[in-house]
């Protein structure tokens, strides 16, 4: 898709470890300042206080905290969005995907249950790949091909970013729907009322009330009533307001989201000491730490840049 090719990926990749040298440089800038005037007290360096080293400490976090909701981001660019479609059988699952997709890829059956198989479908919403996961219904079942389905659609529950149920509005709310709702607790999950051209009035918003509070969309799949509108639902549920475009940097690799959380958590540490009232050179062990987290993203080690920067910035006789 537009937002998936390479090429923007590689230009977010340089953004996003140009930032990480920023937020390291000045950890580092922090470290240097502290040593310094500890170490020596003779030479006339500004003194720093505990309170504004976590001034710059809170400011770096803001930084590496956006980076980490850049990570999501930046995953869903590069893999795609994993949208999973559960509902009972025979409530338009299959037709919603052939909808979205705009071809004849799942099999419409009208025998409940046909949709035994996950099967995946990509589809491009507003530039972002999104793939679908077509499951067989959740439902109490002794059919051993059947129950391979339903465990199945948990995992993909499980799996998913995005959870699109599909309800029979014509059949109303049964338990078994009731079930795989509970099953979305916590879940991002837009709810298709399917079939509105056969069911009526009474019976949807009955559904509505009864799912007040939740992503519901008015649909019928067979007239192409509701898709647009769920496509805009998986934008604002997913890629809408989760990263501030402007100041948005991405982060695509795993490991470096373990190696910003893992910085992070030192900072969190070296505020505590702060707070705990310790001198303020303890908090430098986990400035350095967090530092030292940074550097393995940008491929740099702390102790030398520490002692070039204490010499540059403060003038010490050698
Ligand atoms: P699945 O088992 O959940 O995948 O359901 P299917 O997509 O196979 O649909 C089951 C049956 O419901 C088929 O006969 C479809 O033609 C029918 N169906 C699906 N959506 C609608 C709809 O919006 N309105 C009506 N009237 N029938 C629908």
């Amino acid at each position: 898709t537009s937002l998936g090719s390479k090429a923007a990926m590689r230009q977010l990749e340089g953004e996003l470890s140009q930032r990480i040298k920023e937020a390291r440089q000045r950890l580092i800038g922090l470290i240097a300042h502290i040593e310094a005037s500890v170490d020596f007290p003779e030479y006339d360096v500004e003194e720093i206080t505990g309170g504004m080293a976590v001034e710059e400490i809170d400011s770096v976090m803001d930084m590496l905290e956006r980076a980490l909701k850049g990570f999501e981001r930046g995953r869903v660019i590069r893999e795609g969005l994993t949208a999973a479609i559960v509902g009972r059988p025979n409530v338009g699952k299959s037709s919603l995907l052939n909808r979205m997709a705009g071809k004849n890829r799942a099999i419409v059956t009208d025998i409940p249950g046909t949709t035994r198989d996950v099967i995946d479908e990509y589809v491009n919403v507003n530039g972002v790949a999104v793939r679908l996961l077509d499951t067989a219904g959740i439902r109490d079942t002794y059919d051993l091909v059947e129950k391979i389905g339903v465990e199945k659609t948990i995992e993909e529950i499980e799996k998913a970013d995005l959870v699109i149920m599909v309800i029979d509005t014509w059949e109303g709310l049964l338990n078994e729907d009731r079930e795989i709702i509970r099953q979305l607790e916590g879940k991002k999950a837009v709810y298709v009322l399917n079939k509105i051209d056969i069911s009526q009035e009474e019976r949807v918003s009955a559904i509505e009330r009864e799912l007040k509070g939740k992503y519901t969309i008015r649909a019928s799949m067979k007239e192409d009533i509701g898709i647009e509108e769920l496509e805009k639902a998986i934008w604002e549920l997913f890629l809408k307001g989760e990263v501030d475009a402007d100041s948005e940097f991405l982060v695509t690799n795993i490991r470096h989201k373990v190696l910003i959380e893992k910085a992070l958590e030192s900072l969190q540490e070296s505020k505590k000491s702060f707070e705990m009232g310790m001198p303020i050179d303890c908090m430098v062990i986990d400035i350095r730490g967090a530092a030292e987290s940074l550097g393995q993203i940008t491929g740099e080690s702390v102790s030398e840049d520490v002692i070039n920067e204490i010499f540059s910035r403060f003038c010490l006789g050698k």
